[in-house]
């Protein structure tokens, strides 16, 4: 598990992963929710412009059919999955491949996001990432939202989330 809120390069992290199972002449597979459409349909990049060839899904089931013959499955975006999103990482982690998964462990209030909390539970390495936060320069975990609509998933990038650290989330302002 890759977690962190938004700007701490989750995803800058799983293709530095990625592009090393290739370099080990491993075969991967990477997935994304179709609803994540912010840069490329097809690929997952990062905030830096980092890309890497990515399959978008609607059904996390989905992923155990696609994904055969592969030593290692990179998902991006995991809590914007279904419930059984962890199940089939379980699966496939049960077929002995290596799985790796990144995500964003809260939403915009500091509540755990979708999903995630059942990922990181049974997940057997987590890496935790942490932005800057705008405001103070200390350690950002919150992905603190700058306009007051929309319910817990409003896709967006610096025009509407900015890094910012807990005490200066709680600030509202
Ligand atoms: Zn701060």
């Amino acid at each position: 598990m890759i977690c962190g809120s938004m700007f701490s390069g989750k995803t800058e992290e799983l293709i530095r992963r990625l592009k090393r199972v290739k370099i080990a002449n491993l075969k991967a597979e990477i997935f994304k929710p179709s609803v994540d459409v912010r840069y490329d349909e097809v690929k997952i990049v990062s905030h830096d412009e980092n890309r890497i060839q990515s399959t978008p899904i609607d059904n996390s089931q989905t992923i155990l059919l696609l994904a055969q013959d592969v030593d290692v499955v990179g998902i991006d975006e995991a809590q914007f999955f279904d419930n059984e999103i962890a199940n089939v990482c379980e699966t496939l982690a049960c077929r002995g491949m290596r799985v790796i998964v990144a995500g964003l462990d809260m939403d915009y209030t500091g509540k755990p996001f979708g999903q995630m909390p059942n990922l990181l539970a049974i997940a057997d390495y987590i890496t935790k990432l942490h932005a800057i936060c705008v405001v103070c320069g200390n350690i950002a975990n919150v992905s603190y939202r700058k306009v007051a609509t929309g319910g817990q998933v409003l896709l967006g990038e610096k025009d509407i989330y900015e890094p910012r650290c807990r005490v200066c989330a709680a600030l509202k302002s």
